[in-house]
């Protein structure tokens, strides 16, 4: 603990002792050389202590490669906690050091890219595998604008539009055929991560398997297309008068058909989930769209269900109108057919007050129970398999439904209550709109 008396008694002892031994010479030799004594050594100290000041001067230039002074006296206690502080301070630094090197080791085996962007997307800081996933050079690009340095179109309005629900899928962003997954996830004040993982491998695979259904579906075509074609003429032949015979042909005739479709959604899939396939962008007039399905609905349903068209809503809408069509009509045929005999079916086309605009159907059919509702969309996945198949069902109906309002930017919300029916909206944003 500091002591105030203590540090006035040692500062005061020199000058006060040679105060009184020039006192006591005083007496002996007279006035002049006492003063001449207590000037003489009070200057004396006085150009040590400067001596000093200088050297702590000197060393407050440059603390980190210099020593601090030495002295024995007056001095000694404030170099000495100088010294403390100094060692301290040195242990400190080097604990940070080695936090900070941790750190940095264990972001750089990190198996993702990551950088840190700032509000206006400068790159702060970036580990070795971001800077090989965007050819970065940290020593060179650091405080560079990313989107400067990575300028895929699709990358550069990621970053604008800022909704990062949704990784972005970025491909080429090097000269090599590397796929990246891309994240951004906000924090602190304004500032970014940016994580990059190469799905390359993933993507491979999973193009794999779209080409291996895909051509089996493709294969599988004309041997059915041939063993259909033998079925319907040998059902046709007058002179099979054989039972049987007649019972297994209207069999496999059936299974073929159903053959037939499987393959054919298999296909529309396989086209849907491909990537490099556009969406073709036309102006599809929805109401007479809908006017249309509205007969084949009443042509499926064989005059067993009301099928009422209730058009709210004039708007067209900017999208496939060969795809449109698919899901629009996969949902009015699931409605006729999961709706019994006298049911009521309801299509809508309506506007909503925030610019979107909606189809749906609703039924008055068996209904879903809620645990199998998020589930609907899964390829083959049926509620209740004997009666999607007895009513020609493929289980992949939703599942191009879904892909083909991703691909709109759509959503696609189902309720529904078991035994009283179902209610299926296809919901477009507001920017797919056209008045
Ligand atoms: P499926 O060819 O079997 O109809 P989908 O993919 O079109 O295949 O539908 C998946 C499952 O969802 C169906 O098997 C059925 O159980 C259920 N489902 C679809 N639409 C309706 C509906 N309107 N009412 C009741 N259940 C439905």
């Amino acid at each position: 603990m500091y002591n105030v008396l203590e540090f006035w008694q040692r500062a005061l002892l020199f000058p006060l002792t040679m105060l009184l031994v020039s006192l006591s010479l005083w007496g002996i030799f007279g006035a002049l050389p006492a003063a001449l004594f207590f000037g003489i050594t009070i200057l004396l100290r006085m150009i040590g202590n400067l001596r000093k000041l200088a050297e702590l001067e000197y060393w407050s230039l440059a603390p980190d490669s210099r020593e601090v002074p030495e002295d024995s006296g007056l001095w000694e206690d404030v170099f000495a906690r100088l010294n403390k502080i100094m060692r301290k301070q040195h242990e400190e630094r080097e604990k940070h050091a080695a936090a900070l090197h941790q750190i940095e080791q264990a972001t750089s085996a990190l198996p993702e890219g990551v950088a840190i962007l700032d509000e206006a997307d400068h790159i702060e800081w970036c580990n070795p595998l971001a800077e090989a996933h965007f050819g970065l050079d940290s020593a060179r690009d650091v405080g560079q604008q990313i989107t400067y340095l990575a300028r895929q179109p699709e990358f550069v309005q990621y970053l604008t539009l800022a909704n990062y629900e949704a990784p972005l899928v970025l491909r080429g962003t090097r000269q090599d055929d590397i796929v990246l997954s891309i994240k951004v996830v906000p924090y602190g004040i304004n500032k970014k991560l940016l994580i990059s993982r190469d799905i390359t491998h993933l993507e491979r695979i999973e193009t794999m398997r779209r080409d291996f259904v895909a051509n089996v579906s493709h294969e599988l075509r004309t041997p059915l297309t041939v063993v259909n074609g033998f079925v319907e003429t040998l059902q046709d032949m007058e002179h099979l008068d054989n039972d049987m015979s007649r019972r297994a042909l209207d069999l496999m005739g059936e299974q073929t058909k159903r053959m037939e479709g499987l393959v054919d959604d298999l296909l529309t899939l396989s086209r849907l989930e491909n990537s490099l396939n556009a969406l073709v962008e036309e102006v599809v007039d929805v109401p007479v769209l809908l006017q249309s399905l509205q007969q084949e609905g009443q042509a499926l349903s064989a005059g067993k269900h009301t099928l009422k068209l209730e058009l709210d809503s004039k708007a067209k809408l900017q999208g496939c109108n060969a795809e449109l069509r698919s899901a629009f009509g996969n949902l009015v045929s699931n409605a006729v057919r999961y709706t019994p005999q006298g049911g009521e079916i309801v299509m809508r086309w309506h506007e909503q007050a925030d610019g979107k605009v909606a189809f749906s159907v609703q039924d008055s059919g068996i209904g879903i129970a809620p645990e199998h509702i998020p589930r609907l969309t899964e390829r083959f996945y049926r509620v209740d398999r004997s009666r999607s198949r007895e009513t020609g069902g493929t289980g992949l109906g939703l599942a191009i439904v879904k892909h083909i309002v991703n691909r709109h930017q759509g959503s696609l919300e189902i309720s529904s209550e078991e035994g009283k029916g179902s209610t299926f909206s296809i919901v477009f944003p507001a920017k797919r709109h056209l008045t």
